[in-house]
């Protein structure tokens, strides 16, 4: 568990860390000290202007009260306005082949986050920073170890806020060989007060994820920090301090840098994504177009029906909430942040006039058996999960939170809730569309349109339907869901289509009165247009989307069998409609997101895991190069699908990437093919 900080604030009014008796900020203009040590120093406003590629990346240790990203953020977003301002002048591409940087990240390590009150009560001394701290406090993340995501500027600004130990967070970092940062704040507090973060180890640690020529700049001038940094490959030198300090000291990496956080087996290459085609209509689909349009990314839809999400993502209730182990596995991880990030941008999408059904209503998950009860009391033993993620509700503040007597003792997700999963979609394509709509790189549509095959030429990919050829594009992204494995390069992808049936049942005045979404073995939602979402059915290896009379039957009789003595249940109206769908999902409950390889060219290149050998191999060869896919979520969408997006557009495009290495590799699509030759077995 994440603890916080203690703080106080001393007679100037600067928050000071009790557990390091150190300030956050200098006494004197902290603001300015910020500036010229961290933003100055490291040349940011140079290189916004005149960087390798339009992309730039900062790292921080220690996020404190934020300071030093809002300071980022101010300048940044002053040069964008630059940035725009000069385009309309001249709008005339510029070939000399330096890059204006568009795309501001910023990764930051917390191991004790300051409490969201004291974060506030601290950045008042900045009245100029005001405009950005309101939304920094707004998103500020819950007491969750790992990567949280947070998105400003219509996402031109990232915030990569981990929360734990710096060495910890970084070793569970995934990373390309290439690296990810361009630059360092190397903060935290004074190394005589915080020994323990200014290690070798941290230094060899911030080397491994530089990309060639990353600099940094720290306010002290310690002699063991230079040579520390020096020893992990950092050429260093003094520069004048701050304000009445003598020294500080700026350092750039010299050697090339060449580690990965994975093995080759589990690697994601940088793909060209010049021109990508998206393949499917539902949530992953909507979900890539908006990552894809937040970078400014060329893209093209093909859709297979009239409208969006009318395959899995057809409900007209859809339950958010994540599915969180007693266990801190990858697993668990995934769900976790990507729930957090999925709430984030939906509420985003609100705010920002893309609306949709919806009810932030929570979820509560009813120990409605024994072997969940035991569950639900072994999570709250672990301790693993935050309260404002998950907690552990008795039977009275149960039903009171539900506004129904139903008994039953439980877990409530209280920023969950439900969505309407067609409109919900629909918004993330209107909004991915709004983003692109004065660009060049505007995005297009094909609906009615059936992709049969994929053709891989000399000039990229080609695109076949009946009628017509399209392409070429760099890259496919294949969100196809339970049809993913219908082209001939990715019928060995082993998908597993379940069948589910929601049906829906008339309101009654008793069942009006339920005011969270509430789960057993299914789910039944609050009342919305006279009807509840009452569901669903569980069918493997059907692929019918017939409804069915019978399932509606079992739909109601399942929700009986827990609910024999509640009202809320037993005097539910006639059922009007219901919706059937095949959900993909993959025999680990785990979607998938990632290149996919040709597979009998990873059978020879990683031949060797069959020995047990798990460090030699032969170079893959990409026959299928460009070709990724994103699917297998299951009932699971809503929850995991936006962060899943971000992670493969992350991984192709060679930026920080929001899933740690394990959570990377447990939705990596090699995993299968990696187990049986690990096996054996192939
Ligand atoms: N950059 C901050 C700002 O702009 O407000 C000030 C940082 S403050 C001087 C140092 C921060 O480093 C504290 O928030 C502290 O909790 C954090 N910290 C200390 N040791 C750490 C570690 N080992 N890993 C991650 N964070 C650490």
């Amino acid at each position: 568990m994440i603890k916080n900080a203690h703080i106080h604030f001393n007679h100037l009014g600067t928050p000071v860390a009790d557990q390091f008796d150190d300030v956050y900020f200098s006494n004197d203009d902290g603001l300015a000290e910020s500036h010229y040590v961290f933003y100055q120093q490291n040349h940011i406003p140079q290189r916004l202007q005149n960087h390798d590629r339009n992309h730039f990346a900062i790292a921080e240790t220690g996020f404190g009260t934020g300071l030093n990203f809002l300071n980022t953020w101010q300048h940044f977003a002053a040069h964008l306005d630059r940035q725009h301002a000069e385009q309309e002048v001249q709008n005339q591409p510029d070939h000399s082949g330096k890059k204006s940087v568009t795309r501001l990240h910023f990764i930051s390590f917390e191991k004790f986050p300051i409490k969201r009150d004291d974060l506030a009560q601290a950045l008042k001394a900045w009245p100029s920073l005001s405009k950005y701290s309101e939304q920094l406090i707004t998103q500020y993340p819950i007491n969750l170890a790992g990567c949280h995501r947070l998105e400003f500027a219509g996402g031109k600004l990232i915030l990569d806020l981990y929360f734990g130990d710096v060495q910890d967070s970084i070793d569970a970092m995934s990373y390309p060989s290439e690296g990810i940062v361009d630059a360092w704040y190397l903060d935290g507090f004074a190394p005589s007060k915080n020994p323990d973060m200014w290690q070798q180890s941290l230094f060899n640690k911030m080397r491994a994820i530089s990309r060639s020529n990353a600099t940094l700049a720290t306010f002290t001038a310690a002699g063991f920090v230079r040579r520390g940094l020096i020893e992990a490959g950092f050429s260093m030198s003094k520069a004048k301090g701050y304000g009445k300090k003598r020294e500080m000291l700026i350092g750039e990496l010299t050697e090339p840098n060449e580690q990965q956080s994975g093995p080759a087996y589990f690697a994601h290459q940088q793909s060209e994504l010049s021109n990508v085609a998206v393949i499917g209509g539902g949530i992953a689909s909507s979900s890539v177009l908006y990552s894809l349009a937040k970078r400014g990314l060329k893209a093209t839809l093909f859709c297979q029906d009239e409208a969006l999400a009318m395959g899995a993502s057809h409900n007209v209730q859809g339950a958010v909430y994540p599915h969180l182990q007693a266990k801190n596995s990858p697993h668990s991880e995934m769900f976790a942040h990507s729930f957090l990030y999925a709430m984030r941008l939906y509420q985003q999408l609100l705010n920002d006039g893309f609306d949709y059904p919806h009810q932030w209503c929570g979820v509560l998950q009813h120990a409605v058996k024994q072997g969940l009860a035991d569950k639900h009391q072994n999570l709250a033993d672990k301790e693993l999960w935050p309260a404002e993620l998950m907690r552990n509700v008795s039977a009275e503040e149960g039903d009171e939170i539900a506004g129904v007597d139903t008994g039953y003792s439980g877990v409530f997700f209280a920023k969950g809730g439900w969505v309407n999963p067609p409109a919900l979609v629909t918004a993330l394509f209107n909004a991915a569309n709004s983003l692109t709509a004065t660009t060049n790189n505007k995005m297009d549509s094909h609906f009615n349109c059936h992709i049969e095959k994929l053709e891989k030429t000399a000039d990229g990919w080609l695109l076949h339907s009946k009628e017509q050829t399209f392409g070429p594009f760099s890259d496919v992204i294949n969100c196809a869901g339970e049809h993913s494995d219908q082209f001939s390069q990715t019928q060995a992808l082993p998908v597993v289509g379940v069948r589910g049936q929601v049906s829906h049942v008339q309101a009654s005045e008793q069942s009006k009165r339920l005011k969270t979404v509430l789960c057993h073995k299914g789910y039944f939602t609050p009342e919305y247009q006279g009807h509840h979402c009452m569901g669903a059915t569980f069918e493997k290896n059907s692929k019918s989307r017939e409804v069915k009379e019978q399932d509606n039957h079992i739909n109601r009789e399942q929700l009986l069998s827990f609910y024999t003595d509640s009202e809320f249940a037993t005097t539910l109206g006639e059922i009007t409609a219901a919706k059937a769908a095949v959900r993909c999902t993959f025999i680990d409950h785990l979607p998938m997101a990632g290149e996919w390889a040709e597979q009998s060219d990873y059978v020879s290149a990683f031949a060797n895991l069959r020995l047990g050998k798990r460090y030699q191999y032969q170079t893959l060869t990409k026959p299928q190069q460009g070709l990724h896919v994103l699917t297998g979520f299951g009932a699971r969408g809503l929850c995991s699908a936006p962060l899943c997006a971000e992670h493969l557009i992350a991984c192709l495009n060679n930026e920080p990437r929001p899933f740690s290495e394990r959570v990377s590799q447990a939705i990596h699509p090699a995993r299968f093919i990696v187990r049986d030759l690990i096996r054996n077995k192939i």
